[in-house]
């Protein structure tokens, strides 16, 4: 018996937080077995077996190009199907979540979501969820058969040291009625870079003072390769347009470094944040809340530090 992975892939890549969700797989010490749905190329999908994977189903179907929940779930529980799997691992996203639901109702399956551990099963199979955007965990028992584990970003290390995993084509059955809707476009949201995908993301608040020192936010975006992000009120007032916004309202990131110029620390900021590996805070204000969340701080005047932070790292 094998765990079903199912891997996102985006501009010719598999997803790291997917690649991550093959890693957590392989520890748990079974078989594992990953499914991409789309058109990809395949000597990319080879790269899962890195991950701990051995073998990759491909649903090619070009029909399928799009992250569609509805016809995403049938595809994977027909994968499941088909490789007797009673665990399916994913990375928990927003294409994730709700193909996991959809799979966990046809198939009766217990699912949780944002899972940050191997499970436990000393007695009985049970896993840790963070919740409270990564204040707190919950040990969540499943007692179903068949389970659905959604892996928090960067929460599992990236097992690298795996061969290359065979591909098999994999032809569902599939109706019209499986298409009921139809993504016709999909706009990038910032820069060249997603914000909520965002390995970095160089964030900027009040203390930027307005919409034209944001010039030295995205040059350091750019020499990072960041997303650049900002709190609620930059957006509110309109300094940056409102999908950069990010907090409790607005977006919820999880890089591998957030960077908060002329930001404050507000408790709703930081729950949109509280997921990143690193953060570094730059503010002039060494009493600013955000030091006490940070793994760096620079406390300094942003109009100087900025520059030669992207300076050097220009240099380097
Ligand atoms: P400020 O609080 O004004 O802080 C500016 C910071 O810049 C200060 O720390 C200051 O020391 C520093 N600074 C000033 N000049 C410089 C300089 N030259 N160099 C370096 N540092 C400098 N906020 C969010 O961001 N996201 C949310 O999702 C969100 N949701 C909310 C939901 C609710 C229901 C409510 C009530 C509020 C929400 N807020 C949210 C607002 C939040 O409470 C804060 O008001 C907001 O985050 C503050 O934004 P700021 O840090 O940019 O501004």
């Amino acid at each position: 018996m094998s765990i079903l992975v199912f891997i996102e892939h985006a501009e010719g890549e598999i997803k790291k937080s997917s690649l991550e969700a093959v890693s957590y797989a392989a520890a748990m010490g079974e078989d594992v077995t990953a499914i991409a749905i789309g058109p990809v190329d395949e000597s990319i999908l080879k790269a899962a077996g890195k991950a701990g994977a051995s073998k990759v189903l491909h649903a090619a179907d070009e029909k399928l190009e799009k992250g569609l929940i509805q016809p995403y779930a049938k595809v994977i529980a027909q994968a499941m199907e088909k490789e007797g799997a009673k665990t399916l691992v994913l990375a928990k996203s927003s294409l994730g979540d709700p193909v996991a639901a959809r799979i966990a109702a046809k198939l009766k399956a217990g699912f949780v979501s944002n899972v940050a551990d191997l499970p436990d099963t000393s007695s009985g199979f049970s896993v840790k969820r963070s919740i409270y955007t990564g204040k707190a965990f919950a040990n969540v028992e499943m007692t179903t058969e068949t389970k659905i584990i959604g892996i928090k970003k960067n929460a599992v290390e990236l097992k690298e040291d795996g061969g290359d995993a065979s591909v098999e084509a994999f032809e569902p059955t599939l109706e019209d009625a499986d298409f009921a809707v139809k993504i016709t476009s999909q706009d990038k949201q910032t820069g060249e870079i997603l914000l909520p995908e965002a390995e970095i993301v160089v964030s900027g608040g009040r203390g930027m003072k307005g919409p034209e020192n944001w010039g030295m936010i995205e040059d350091l975006a750019k020499t990072l390769g960041a997303a650049t992000g900002c709190s609620k009120p930059v957006s509110d007032i309109g300094w940056r347009p409102h999908h950069e916004h990010v907090g409790q309202t607005g977006v919820k990131v999880s890089p591998q470094l957030y960077v908060a110029i002329g930001i404050s620390g507000a408790i709703q900021h930081l729950a949109g944040v509280n997921s990143s590996k690193y953060i570094l805070v730059i503010n002039k204000d060494e009493e600013a809340p955000f030091f006490s969340a940070a793994d760096y701080g620079i406390v300094g005047d942003a109009f100087e530090v900025v520059p030669k932070l992207t300076e050097a790292l220009k240099a380097a």
